[in-house]
């Protein structure tokens, strides 16, 4: 017997908790809490805090209280002393029940509890002097998260069975409903499998897109800015950020990354080239397909093989850039209907290669969708995308922004294969972008066998805890001391009289210097080879945007290279241009000297 009987109340998840009480002649003996009895019921949690409250006054009212997310919880109220009424309210905006209350009498004589879910806001008055409370909780308190709403917001006209006596200012303070309720968030739901997402990674602030480089003519113009948050999808561990901005808004601009600029990054297309023609024995009569070719860096390999492609991006000034090498181009978006069209025409391809692009869908569905419809019968997928375990291992924060929507395992990549008909048959990893998967797809009904790898690679992703909220934890806190750390190094640089400039104009380097609130005044410039960029400034820091060739000239004393993938490669390049005892440092994953 587990001392506790818990039935279900109307408001979804909210619950009806009994002690059951046994008396002899020296009193009385009831269990609170009951790990098992609340387990049985779904709630698999123990009170991680149990606080207690003594309230002198009849009439008094407390609350309503709840703690914003992430450190939403599941309270049980228990009344030890006296007897209160007890309100519940529904705030879960995705809840059918969303602004309902359910109210209880609570007392030691009915031994009655509430058992309060995630997304409610809690309050009581007291209806005896001296009442006494008991509330066991499934999340410790934060100062910061604790909120509440107002007893007698009319959004709710709880009748409250006494005048109030006695209301504290901070409870009489809290905001009324309806000027809040347009301001709450739809629920965020899972791009792949549509469950809410509740489990916060990150939070990174307002940020405006990462790829928004601003013109001295929009410079003094207010900038468009979003929360910058990744979520966690508890049921298929798919890591995401919120959609803000429609694609097109996010690609249109012509200052596009061109992959070609990347020394490394063009080494790492032909080498996949030599492989993947050796693999498949790819020829003449192969088709290959990229999605998201960019300016034909890699493509071209094919066309110089003679082995018909086609690429397909989005990218006005990429395109172009692509034709101009003969990779015959499509300036599209892919989604599923493009896919089914390819199809059609008779164009089912033999590889279709997606290289950070699988990531960077906002449907996720549709696009793979499209990639099951493009693909032909014994054709093979490529996909290559950052490693969302070395993401999480080494805090790699600053590879997420807006236009980067989704941050995969293999798990979560496997799993939505599957949703689609099609298989992973083989993984590789890679060095690129701190550590980066290439997935290998086919048909489901392919008669390779998958390898071993694959297997492997699993096992290591559910050792390091990826699909359970524990490999999660800590992530806000460690993202918080890489920003001290730099933020400390440059005041210690501009103490000490060295001047530091900032090499490397990416995506991630805005979202390290706008979550660290980097301002010229702290890194007067930073230099990009990509003459695409040059003269402009990065979004939101304002830092000016110059040639290399500056760096030359103005000789810092130290280089903040804010593309640490390639920093190797960033230092080789500017050492033979600047004095020997230039310094170069990163500041991901940790400040050091490369
Ligand atoms: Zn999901």
């Amino acid at each position: 017997m587990s001392g506790l009987a818990i039935a279900s109340l109307p408001l979804g998840g909210l619950c009806l908790v009994e002690r059951r009480r046994h008396a002899d002649d020296r009193g009385e003996f009831a269990r609170l809490w009951s790990a098992d009895a609340l387990s049985a019921h779904g709630f698999p949690f123990g009170p991680v805090q149990v606080n207690h409250s003594i309230t002198r006054n009849r009439g008094t009212i407390r609350g309503l209280h709840y703690q914003a997310p992430p450190h939403t919880e599941t309270r049980l109220v228990s009344c030890t002393r006296g007897e209160i009424y007890d309100v519940a309210v529904d705030l879960r905006p995705d809840s059918p029940t969303f602004l309902q209350w359910h109210a209880e009498r609570l007392s030691p004589e009915n031994g009655r509890a509430l058992l309060i879910p995630e997304g409610f806001a809690h309050g009581f008055q007291t209806l005896t002097d001296d009442c006494e409370i008991v509330y066991c909780h499934s999340r410790p308190y934060v100062a910061e998260a604790e909120t509440g709403v107002a007893f007698d917001d009319p959004a709710l006209s709880i009748p409250w069975p006494l005048p109030p006596t006695v209301v504290s200012d901070r409870d009489r303070g809290h905001a009324p409903l309806a000027a809040r309720t347009q301001r709450l968030p739809a629920a965020v739901r899972c791009r792949h499998c549509e469950a809410a997402l509740r489990l916060q990674l990150v939070d990174l602030g307002r940020q405006p897109s990462s790829n928004a480089y601003l013109s001295a003519a929009t410079l003094d113009a207010p900038e468009t800015t979003h929360p910058l948050r990744a979520y966690v999808c508890e049921r298929c561990w798919l890591v995401q950020t919120e959609d803000f901005a429609a694609p097109t808004d996010l690609f249109a601009h012509d200052y596009a990354y061109f992959s070609s600029t990347s020394f490394t990054w063009s080494k790492h297309a032909a080498a996949y080239t030599a492989m993947i023609v050796d693999r498949l024995g790819l020829s003449r009569d192969s088709f290959v397909v990229e999605l998201a070719s960019n300016d034909g860096y890699l493509l071209r390999h094919f066309v110089a093989l003679g082995i018909p492609c086609l690429g397909i991006e989005p990218t006005a000034s990429t395109a172009a850039a692509a034709e101009a090498v003969g990779v015959p181009t499509r300036r599209e978006f892919f989604t599923e209907r493009l896919g089914a069209e390819l199809a059609a025409q008779g164009r089912r391809a033999d590889l279709v290669i997606g290289n950070n692009v699988f990531a960077h869908v906002p449907d996720i569905n549709d696009f793979t969708r499209g990639l099951a419809a493009l693909l032909a019968p014994g054709g093979t997928i490529t996909l290559e995308f950052p490693s969302l375990r070395i993401l999480v291992e080494k805090t790699l924060f600053d590879t997420i922004y807006h236009e980067h929507y989704s941050y995969l395992s293999l798990a979560a990549t496997e799993r939505i294969f599957r949703s689609v008909g099609l298989r992973v048959f083989d993984v590789e990893e890679y060095a690129t972008h701190g550590g980066s998967l290439r997935v290998y797809g086919c048909h489901a009904d392919d008669p390779r066998p998958t390898t071993a790898r694959v297997a492997t690679m699993l096992g290591a992703e559910q050792a390091a805890g990826l699909q359970s909220p524990v490999a999660y934890a800590g992530f806000q806190q460690r993202v918080g001391a890489i920003r001290d750390e730099l933020v400390a190094f440059l005041e210690g640089e501009r103490a000490a009289g060295r001047r530091v400039a900032a090499y490397g104009a990416a995506a991630k380097g805005n979202t390290l210097l706008n979550f660290a609130g980097i301002t010229p005044d702290l890194l007067p410039y930073v230099c990009d080879a990509a003459p695409s960029k040059q003269g402009l400034f990065l979004p939101g820091s304002r830092i000016p945007i110059h040639a290399p060739e500056h760096l030359a000239a103005d000789r810092p004393d130290t280089v903040l290279i804010l593309a640490w993938n390639l920093a190797g490669e960033i230092k080789q390049q500017l050492a033979p241009r600047l004095p020997t005892n230039t310094r170069y440092v990163v500041a991901v994953p940790r400040m050091a000297d490369v």
